[in-house]
């Protein structure tokens, strides 16, 4: 029995999760983790469960890493299982899930747990105050930088107002 998770999760803006092709091996074989080290935290015990339980189980049962990439400022973590108990997936999948929804509370640069919020300036990045504030001024222009529900604007010296 094949499970993939990430089926609900498809659509137009995730191409290459819909296209890339089996035969030519998963994004994650051919780029590893496609975000920033901050989240290392989040994905590493994902990455670790699957080793773990591949090491135990294949090839009679295993499951795959698709892709562990940054979407629109969040960790995604695609998967699929195979001849996986359903124990296992719910499992599994609560883990993935939480580390998605940790994933906007996380830096994605340095993993500080301090200040992050999501930055909009032509891209989306979750980033702590001075890792925002260093892609501002990177950019040049102000940013909108969205923390704790409120949405700020943030200047290249890290002032929001
Ligand atoms: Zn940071």
């Amino acid at each position: 029995m094949k499970y993939q998770q990430n089926i609900m999760d498809n659509n137009i803006m995730d191409n290459e999760e819909v296209f890339w092709q089996p035969e030519e091996g998963t994004p994650y074989e051919s780029f590893g983790a496609e975000c920033e080290s901050g989240w290392a935290k989040l994905y590493q015990p994902l990455i670790d469960y699957v080793n773990a339980y591949n090491k135990l189980h294949s090839p009679g049962s295993s499951i795959e890493i698709h892709q562990i990439k940054e979407k629109f400022g969040g960790l995604r973590f695609y998967w699929a299982a195979d001849n996986v108990s359903t124990d296992t997936i719910d499992e599994f999948r609560k883990m993935v899930e939480d580390a998605e929804a940790q994933s906007w509370t996380v830096c994605e640069e340095c993993g500080s747990e301090e200040e992050v919020g999501t930055l909009h300036i032509g891209w989306f990045y979750t980033r702590c105050r001075e890792c925002a504030r260093k892609i501002v001024e990177g950019i040049g222009e102000d940013g909108k930088w969205k923390i704790g529900g409120k949405i700020y604007t943030m200047d290249k010296d890290g002032n929001i107002k």
